[in-house]
């Protein structure tokens, strides 16, 4: 019998990872997921989706490697089961360049993506401006498709999803014995977070069929990322921007920014543009808190703030904040409803 009630608040990947995560593991809970936008309309609908990761400053290093590998060996089962072309998860592989020589040459994820090599002098002479690159395989994970089908999953374990805005954790603590916050930048209000921000980012999809390797600019700023139905190009990084229209100025920043590094994407056909909004925060929110809401003791989880990083970590955070849970239900009265 199922009960503990558990609602997840977000329909992002991050909201739909761990609903799945605990709707699938925890047979004891029913799980609602509450969000007032689901796919294709959340910030996670239009991230290129390249598994790539930063390094958070105050998170130890093991936890951080931690959840990259969980999601990068989580998708790559994906990629390369027949649920891959559902899913929109593909391998994707490709060069990362640089115009001057990192100081870094080793991220921290080289070992957990695919083939993780310096690139050679040779391959290095189709980008004149760059004296240093990284070849490796990575994912790329099509939001737009992978949401639909995390969804379908999650209803699969027996999940319930509702569309609403949540306006106070209040508002929860009658109908659910324990909360998981997956609302991205939606924290700042929800939880009061004042730490959470946007950082704008503008992307152009384009046909370019005969582009097959991803290439990324050391700097972070310009990346081509082929994927299914499209190749991705972008982009920008405007920290505390809420603005959510496209810019024509960034739009034709992009264009020469990528065609500087491949020349033929000037006979690409443009077709769509979008804006999202990164939900940054210094470093993501992954912990458990009791709160006080109408007189109870409520079990919080907290799962935001993946800024650039959210569906490389996804999954990874997912399953640690599986682990919260279990720890709550263990720490909390809730015990003796198990
Ligand atoms: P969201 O997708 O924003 O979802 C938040 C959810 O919470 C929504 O369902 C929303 O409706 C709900 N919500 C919020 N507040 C409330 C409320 N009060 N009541 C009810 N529901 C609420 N990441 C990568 O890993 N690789 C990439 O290549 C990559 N490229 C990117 C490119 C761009 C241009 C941008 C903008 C982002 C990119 N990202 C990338 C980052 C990635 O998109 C985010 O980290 C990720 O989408 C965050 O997911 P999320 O589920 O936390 O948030």
């Amino acid at each position: 019998m199922k009960t503990v009630r558990v609602v997840v608040v977000g329909a992002g990947v991050v909201g739909l990872s761990t609903a799945v995560c605990i709707a699938e593991t925890l047979p004891f809970c029913s799980v609602t997921l509450v969000a007032d936008r689901f796919s294709p309309d959340t910030t996670s609908d239009g991230a290129a989706g390249i598994l790539y990761a930063a390094q958070f400053p105050d998170i130890p290093l093991e936890r951080q490697r931690r959840w990259v590998k969980d999601s990068f060996d989580h998708l790559l089962a994906i990629a390369q089961s027949q649920q891959s072309p559902e899913a929109g998860v593909m391998l994707s592989s490709g060069w990362q360049i640089f115009k001057e020589v990192p100081a870094n040459q080793t991220p921290f994820w080289s070992d957990l993506v695919i083939g993780f090599r310096v690139m050679t002098d040779g391959e290095l002479k189709r980008f004149p401006h760059h004296r240093f690159g990284q070849a490796f395989t990575t994912i790329k994970c099509e939001c737009s498709s992978y949401l639909p089908w995390l969804e379908k999953r999650f209803r699969r374990a027996g999940g319930r999803v509702e569309q609403r805005k949540v306006n106070s954790l209040q508002e929860l603590s009658t109908s659910f014995d324990l909360i998981v916050n997956c609302s991205g930048l939606g924290s700042e209000t929800l939880v009061g977070d004042s730490q959470v921000y946007p950082v704008r980012g503008q992307v152009l999809k384009v046909e370019a069929p005969w582009l097959q390797h991803f290439i990324r600019d050391g700097d972070g700023k310009t990346y081509i990322y082929p994927g299914i139905h499209s190749v991705t190009i972008g982009g920008t990084r405007q920290e505390g921007n809420w603005k959510l229209q496209v810019d024509r100025g960034d739009s034709e920043s992009i264009l020469e920014r990528c065609s500087k590094l491949e020349p033929s994407l000037c006979k690409a056909k443009i077709l769509s543009e979008w804006v999202g909004l990164r939900p940054s925060r210094r470093n993501p929110r992954v912990e458990k808190e009791v709160v006080q809401l109408q007189g109870r003791r409520v079990p919080v989880v907290h799962n935001y703030g993946h800024g650039g990083w959210g569906v490389t970590l996804a999954w990874g955070t997912a399953m640690d904040s599986l682990g919260l849970v279990r720890q709550c239900l263990q720490e909390t009265p809730l015990q003796a409803k198990l």
